[in-house]
């Protein structure tokens, strides 16, 4: 897998950086979102583990092969062929397959919840770095990241003034600042919708029929190009799969994306 890389630092010294580091540690101590307990100094400086204490880390449940080649969703026990879970068999997703990176119980659900519902914009930072893991997918090893283009699935226009931010925006955003793949807003919610997470498959289904459709073009914000481009779409949870099923058939019948592929911090 190849992507562009974060930014330069400005202070370019190791050195210099881990002593600032220190310093800040010792005005500042680094606390655990989770659970607030302070971080040991020598904690990681990057990855999940810069951020989570060893009990929080400990409590989140990697995505581990066997999984639905399709949904990502993992099952238990030995399985050789690849193979497709009952909820995707017989069923046509218009993305080619999703990945997530842990499952959506504990910890992190408790985070994704603070992060949307209580409006704490401070977690992006660790929840985007429990969503990297997803880019080691061995589909994704081989292919130049730098190329692909990272989209977030939209929220209505009202429902964002509500909660002052696009949660899979920010994820974006932090995932670009890290990896340097570029970060484009090319969808939108045409209607309120209710909440899903309160709804049957089927009613999740019908509830999404031709939600999505492509940003407006505007004089000062022109429309992406994504014909041809390959496009990870960026979502904290994914649960029937029907959201990003949507989004995908907008990115590809109506702005001609090749490939899509879903990347989510938990699978519920
Ligand atoms: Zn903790
Ligand atoms: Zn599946």
């Amino acid at each position: 897998m190849a992507y562009p890389g974060p930014h330069e630092s400005l202070i370019t010294s190791p050195l210099l950086r881990r002593g600032g580091m220190l310093v800040l540690d010792t005005v500042f101590p680094r606390l655990c979102p989770a659970c607030d307990v302070t971080l040991e100094k020598h904690a990681p400086r990057s990855g999940i583990d810069a951020w989570l204490c060893q009990v929080c880390l400990g409590d989140l449940e990697p995505i581990k092969p066997p999984y639905c080649s399709v949904c990502g969703e993992s099952f238990d026990g030995p399985m050789t062929r690849e193979f497709r879970c009952s909820n995707c068999d017989g069923r046509r997703m218009a993305f080619d397959f999703a990945i997530s990176a842990f499952k959506a119980r504990g910890v992190l659900r408790e985070l994704i919840h603070q992060f949307k519902y209580s409006r704490d914009l401070s977690l992006r930072g660790v929840l985007a770095d429990t969503l990297k893991p997803a880019l080691n997918d061995p589909r994704l090893i081989g292919e130049d990241l730098s190329q692909w283009l990272l989209v977030p699935v939209p929220l209505h226009f009202l429902r964002e003034m509500r909660r002052e931010f696009n949660q899979s925006w920010e994820l974006c955003r932090m995932l670009a600042e890290e990896t340097g793949i570029p970060a484009v807003q090319a969808l939108r919610r045409t209607r309120l919708t209710s909440t899903q997470a309160k709804l049957q498959r089927r009613q999740r289904l019908e509830n999404l029929r031709g939600v999505f459709a492509l940003r407006l073009a505007l004089p000062w914000r022109p429309r992406p190009d994504l014909l041809g481009r390959k496009i990870l779409l960026v979502d904290d949870v994914l649960t029937t799969g029907a959201t990003a099923h949507e989004c995908a058939k907008v990115l590809k019948r109506q702005a001609g994306a090749e490939k899509v592929v879903v990347i989510t911090a938990a699978r519920g």
